[in-house]
């Protein structure tokens, strides 16, 4: 059953057929999976089944890690050398760049993202992250620690072996480039699922890796979360797992690694971020920085800062221009080039987020603005201030993933420090303040794992991204994700020294 996906675009973004394969990737060919069974892949802008893919299973991802397995001991890991495997990671992001317009639309029809920001957003930093980490391959370093006359230590930073990667559906294509950018380049071979969501960039990514990498370097295998997911994260053969998601799975995978084989464990998980205002900001500024930091790709982002603190000298005018702002963002078709908003992922996160909007009325907090559907079809919402809110209300603590964001009246510095810091997560915050001193302090004194100044949702391939307290465990990005992937081995020479 292993098939192909044909789909003619006539967009205003994007005009063309595409043509690929489908199917699991394993050991370099598309194959079916072993139960025959298929994951429909819906568009969230219209809810109509665009195709049907093949669902893995655990005795898939079983014939994947055997495939990853050769691969490694046999044309990877110790066998490949660091300049084989950065001249391969430049060939992909290569081959990237010219099918970066398809990519995007491929994100767009199967995410809802809109074109614009799949093209100059999503792809061209998924393209980015994997050029980034070409650059490392060669530059995996350990070190001398003693060179005395009588003996020689030193240290290597080898390949963990099999690794398991395990992503979301909000950014398909780049949490792929960030997960198997690092292990790449670091010699490790990659069993990798993509969300049941969002597969589509992720088998077109693998017919482009077919072309350049030896057969088993990396294996995709869609599937389910309670399966292949499951599979993963419990293989006593898979070393190390790297999965971002929710919190709540992310305890799951934790738990599946403690029992299975103690595998090495990265969490890159939820938040709920706080955006801090003081009197002093750059108004303009912080208002379209504010609204980007909540309504950025529909709200579904992890970092997204859902808790506008605003300081009270300027709550008022700051709530009129950020209502203003709210109402201008465009929503409809994401491929047309007018518009800022597409489509919530699923029916299952637009009911998710209503019920949150549901339980932010009953809890007596206000709909200053939205709270409601846009469209007949698809899974669209309006975005949404709420105000009026208190602390303990479930839209102040709990991740939405939407369009919805609260503001909150503070007095003073020590005030919204300690508001901003009530929260299980500490993935991101940021501060809006023309005065450096203020606005640094109040940074560092947040608990979480990037502060933005004056800015919000900003990343780069070269500065680390990860979690406090309950939004993850390890870093990924820049160096930092090296680590991951390495397993540090100190070897001691003997040079002179008798027994
Ligand atoms: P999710 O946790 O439901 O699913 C993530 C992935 O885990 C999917 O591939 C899913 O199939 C798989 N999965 C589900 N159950 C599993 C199980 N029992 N065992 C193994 N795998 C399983 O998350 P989602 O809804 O796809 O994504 C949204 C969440 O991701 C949000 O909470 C968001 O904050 C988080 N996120 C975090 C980051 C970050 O870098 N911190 C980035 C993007 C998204």
């Amino acid at each position: 059953m292993s098939t192909s996906f044909t789909h003619e675009f006539n967009t205003p973004s994007f005009k063309g057929k595409v043509n690929f394969p489908t199917g699991l990737f394993i050991n370099g060919k598309f194959v079916d999976g072993s139960n025959n069974t298929t994951i429909d892949v819906v568009n969230p802008t219209t809810g109509q089944v665009i195709t049907k893919i093949a669902e893995g299973t655990p005795n898939d991802v079983d014939s994947a890690v055997e495939a990853a397995q050769k691969a490694f001991d046999t044309v990877w890991g110790l066998k490949a050398s660091g300049s084989t495997r950065s001249r391969l990671l430049t060939k992909l992001w290569q081959q990237m760049e010219v099918h970066q317009k398809e990519l995007a639309a491929l994100e767009v029809l199967d995410n809802g993202k809109t074109f614009s920001w799949a093209l100059n957003g999503d792809t061209a930093a998924a393209i980015e992250t994997i050029r980034y980490y070409a650059g490392w391959a060669d530059k995996i370093l350990g070190q001398v620690q003693e060179t005395t006359e009588a003996k020689l230590t030193y240290s290597r930073h080898e390949p963990i072996g099999v690794v398991g990667q395990i992503i979301p559906w909000n950014f398909p294509l780049l949490m792929f480039a960030w997960k198997i950018g690092p292990a790449l380049a670091t010699g490790n071979t990659i069993v990798i699922k993509p969300s049941e969501f969002t597969p589509l960039t992720a088998i077109r990514m693998a017919s482009i890796i077919q072309e350049i990498f030896p057969p088993g370097v990396v294996n995709v295998v869609p599937g389910y979360g309670n399966t292949v997911g499951n599979a993963i994260s419990t293989h006593m053969k898979i070393e190390k797992v790297a999965f971002t998601g929710s919190t709540l799975v992310g305890r799951k995978i934790m738990e599946a690694a403690a029992k299975s084989n103690l595998k090495n464990v990265t969490l890159e998980l939820g938040g709920k971020s706080p955006n801090i205002i003081f009197n002093d900001a750059d108004l303009d500024q912080a208002v379209n920085w504010a609204a980007h930091g909540v309504f950025w790709n529909h709200g579904q982002t992890c970092c997204a800062g859902t808790r506008v603190f605003v300081q009270s000298g300027i709550y008022d005018e700051f709530l009129k221009r950020f209502t203003e702002k709210s109402k201008s963002i465009r929503l409809g078709d994401p491929f047309d080039q007018e518009v800022d908003q597409g489509p919530q992922i699923s029916q299952i996160q637009y009911d998710r987020i209503m019920n949150y909007i549901k339980s932010g009325k009953e809890q007596g907090a206000t709909v200053h603005l939205g709270g409601d559907r846009h469209g007949k079809e698809g899974y669209f919402i309006n975005p949404t201030i709420f105000t009026n809110t208190r602390p303990d209300m479930k839209i102040v603590q709990e991740e939405i993933f939407g369009p919805v964001g609260v503001l909150i009246k503070f007095e003073d510095e020590e005030d919204v420090i300690r508001q901003a810091n009530d929260t299980v997560y500490g993935l991101a915050a940021a501060v809006f303040s023309q005065d450096i001193t203020r606005a640094l302090n109040t940074a560092h004194r947040l608990k979480a794992g990037t502060a933005w100044v004056n800015c919000a949702n900003v990343l780069d391939s070269n500065v680390p991204f990860g979690g406090f307290k309950q939004s993850g465990i390890g870093r990924e990005l820049g160096e930092y994700a090296l680590q991951n992937y390495t397993a540090v081995k100190a070897v001691h020479v003997n040079l002179g020294i008798k027994m």
